[in-house]
């Protein structure tokens, strides 16, 4: 099964990803960890422009999901979360599955979000200054001490509300056209995803076992 997971910041994409990974035993692949893990490791021209919220080009990014996907036997499935953001990205990934023989099976798009719910789970997240990991609220050690690396913990730079505002804006500017792409060829599957985590994963699994 192959799938991809969208959704706007905030909308617990990281969490229902993992989730469902381990339900079908499909590799998950966190293209926004991806993201910032390279502009990270490599202070590079992409770097403020992702801070401040905007979106990397197209190639860019679909290089470095093409660099994961090559990993993995795509005959046994995989899960792309965060990806794609624009219909150009969906294209590449669409021309990329047809050469490797195989099919996206569903779009799941976490649809519904209160904005209130979408500041209040991204308010307090934390990331390594070193190796770039990133921790949820729930998730930050009590001494802000990184589990991977043992490097003091920051305020994720990207989470501020001026950049919040913004990566709202790029996404439905660039992200509801994808969902729109998605729903033409019908493999778009849409969830409510205001309600609790656990409903979240029933509905998405109804879903995609339905696609
Ligand atoms: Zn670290």
């Amino acid at each position: 099964m192959i799938i991809v997971l969208i959704g706007p910041p905030g909308s617990g994409k990281s969490t229902q990803g993992h989730l469902l990974s381990e339900e079908y035993h499909i590799p998950f692949i966190g293209v926004g960890d991806l993201v910032r893990d390279m502009i990270h490791s490599d202070e590079n021209e992409y770097e403020s422009k992702v801070n401040s919220g905007n979106l990397l080009p197209d190639n860019v990014v679909f290089g470095i999901v093409k660099t994961e996907l090559d990993k993995y036997d795509l005959q046994l499935g995989v899960l792309l979360e965060g990806y794609p953001r624009t219909i150009g990205q969906a294209e590449l990934l669409d021309e990329y599955l047809l050469k490797k023989r195989v099919k996206l099976n569903q779009a799941l798009y976490l649809n519904n979000v209160p904005q209130k719910q979408i500041s209040d789970r991204i308010a307090g997240r934390y990331q390594c200054q070193s190796c770039g990991a990133t921790f949820s609220k729930e998730q930050v050690p009590p001494d802000f001490v990184c589990e991977r690396c043992g490097t003091l913990l920051i305020p994720r730079k990207d989470d501020t509300s001026e950049s919040l505002l913004c990566r709202m804006k790029e996404y439905q500017k660039k992200s509801l056209p994808v969902c729109e792409y998605y729903e033409k060829t019908d493999r778009l599957c849409s969830v409510d995803a205001s309600r609790s985590i656990e409903d979240v994963f029933e509905l998405s699994k109804r879903c995609l076992e339905k696609g």
